[in-house]
């Protein structure tokens, strides 16, 4: 480290970073539950994609699982901000297990359309990351109508039953550009093409990736706070090499290596929407611990979404936003 502590760095602050409104949610589920029940408390799947929000809850008497099967008869389980299928919901329905369900209600909006145009006989493209927890979610409400599709050069292979009657869905952690790129693909293949009223891509993604934008060309080096399988954190590291900056995904300050700091007097900060905000201050404590740093902020937008508890948790009395 000392030999990086060589020059003034100035370090830009994309805002809005972290948290968005249902990573908050989600965790004050985790917490409610945990003081109205005590625990243990059961989570199934990673609360949020992030390793310090799940170390912490555990800590404290919640019990990760990734299946239902790992939770006892009767006990509690919360389901994850990505959402679950209605094969999960039916199962624990089955097991008489007490749900708390997590699902951001952004993530449940595109549950809801899935519905509705599958209901309306359209073949549903789907567009996101296979494999990726909130797919396997949306995937599963209408399993026999739709298809996944990853990238614009999957769009020629598609098989549908009638090219007039085809919608898409996205998965909300996408990269605004790249997704554009997809619909526009399945547009030119399927002209009748109908999609959401509103971008699934939600409004943190969205406003991410544009806090990140404004400062990538200008930055060095790109530091995104984020765990590796968050989705919304990993689009900030690729839009940040579409500008031609060097980025990387960091869990915490330990993961900084002192070689990518070489030469760098401009350094761009930003976190996925699942890191917490205390884990880009300790960033920037450290690049100060290697000498004269300023910091500046560049505010895009400011958020004000909150999204109220769901009633299983939420406290006598609270106020919904
Ligand atoms: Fe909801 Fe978007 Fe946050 Fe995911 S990233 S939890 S969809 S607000």
């Amino acid at each position: 480290w000392l030999a990086v502590a060589d020059r003034p760095r100035s370090v830009l602050l994309a805002a809005p970073r972290s948290f968005c409104a249902g990573v908050d949610r989600a965790i004050e589920v985790v917490e409610q539950a945990l003081a109205q029940r005590g625990s243990p408390v059961y989570v199934r799947k990673q609360i949020v994609h992030n390793t310090h929000v799940v170390n912490d809850l555990r800590a404290r008497g919640a019990v990760f699982v990734e299946e239902l099967a790992e939770v006892p008869d009767g006990a509690c389980v919360v389901f994850s901000a990505h959402g679950v299928s209605p094969a999960v919901r039916a199962d624990a329905a089955r097991r008489g297990l007490a749900v708390i369900d997590a699902t951001c209600p952004l993530v449940t909006k595109v549950h809801v359309e899935a519905r509705r145009y599958a209901a309306r006989g359209d073949t549903v493209v789907l567009i996101g990351h296979a494999g990726h927890e909130e797919v396997d979610g949306t995937l599963g409400e209408a399993p026999e109508h739709t298809v996944l599709v990853q990238s614009a050069a999957e769009v020629a292979d598609l098989r549908v039953d009638d090219p007039a009657r085809v919608s898409y869905l996205t998965q909300t952690t996408l990269a605004v550009d790249e997704t554009a790129e997809v619909v526009a693909a399945l547009r030119a293949r399927f002209p009748k093409l109908r999609g959401p009223a509103s971008e699934d891509i939600c409004y943190a993604t969205t406003n991410r990736q544009d806090a990140l934008d404004a400062i990538a060309a200008e930055s060095d080096l790109v530091l995104v706070v984020g765990s590796t399988n968050s989705s919304n954190s990993r689009r900030l590291v690729e839009l940040a090499h579409r500008r031609d900056t060097s980025a990387y995904l960091i869990d915490d300050v330990a993961d900084i290596r002192p070689e990518w700091l070489a030469g760098v007097s401009v350094v761009g900060l930003t976190a996925g929407a699942s890191a917490p905000p205390g884990l880009v201050d300790e960033v920037v404590a450290a690049l100060g611990g290697l000498g004269s740093v300023t910091v500046t902020e560049r505010e895009t937008t400011r958020e004000t979404i909150r999204f109220s508890l769901p009633s299983a948790v939420r406290p006598p009395g609270a106020r919904t936003p």
